[in-house]
């Protein structure tokens, strides 16, 4: 099973497979595999000592950012993962930890969970995807419905003050006014703006 793979410059992790959201875009819809991983469907969730154990094998400090980011929402296993990231700096690794996520952090953990990542996660990249609650949940099909993309935008905010970098994506599968509307909500919550190209190759 597949727990850390690479793409790019970039070692990645995989934690999870488990998803509050089923979004219409998701490359998991178009393939098995990202990058040099044939697979990231897990055939059951890495414990947080393999997950350490997989990324140490590989030399951390040969890649220019470690990533939390699978077929899956990572923060599911938020605890486990921070556990990851505080072992790795007390190694003194110096590349950065970067997380991508959907942002439903505190609905996934009920509990406030940004000032946990505090210190512990370098870059957070927050998928903004639309422009509206409803497109939203068009779109994305949350399982906490509307209260989804409030959630979504209350977490930027938060990590916006506390993270060192903090962006917010969307793909550029819309409309040209959407995009727009959504980088004025990106930037209204302190994030950073990033567009990024629809494929489902990787
Ligand atoms: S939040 Fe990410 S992993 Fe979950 S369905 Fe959407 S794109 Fe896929």
């Amino acid at each position: 099973m597949t727990i850390t793979y690479t793409y790019g410059k970039n070692l990645y992790v995989n934690t999870t497979n488990r998803c509050d959201m089923n979004c219409e875009f998701c490359l998991r819809a178009s393939g098995d595999g990202v990058g040099s991983a044939d697979s990231l469907w897990l055939e059951r969730e890495p414990t947080r000592e393999e997950i350490l154990a997989d990324i140490l094998a590989r030399d951390p400090s040969a890649f220019a950012q470690l990533v939390f980011c699978g077929y899956g929402e990572p923060t599911y296993r938020l605890e486990d993962i921070l556990w990851v990231c505080r072992e790795l700096k007390q190694r003194q690794y110096p590349l950065p930890i970067r997380m991508d996520t959907n942002g439903h952090s505190d609905l996934i953990n009920g509990k406030p969970t940004v000032p946990l990542m505090a210190g512990l996660i370098d870059v957070l990249s927050i998928s903004l995807n639309n422009g509206t609650a409803r497109a939203y949940v068009d779109r994305c099909h949350p399982v906490f419905g509307e209260a989804a993309y409030q959630a979504m935008q209350d977490f930027t905010r938060q990590a916006a003050a506390v993270i060192p970098t903090v962006l917010m994506t969307v793909v550029d599968n819309m409309p040209a006014e959407e995009i727009e509307q959504c980088r004025k909500i990106c930037e209204g919550l302190g994030a950073t703006f990033r567009v990024r190209h629809y494929s489902t190759n990787w």
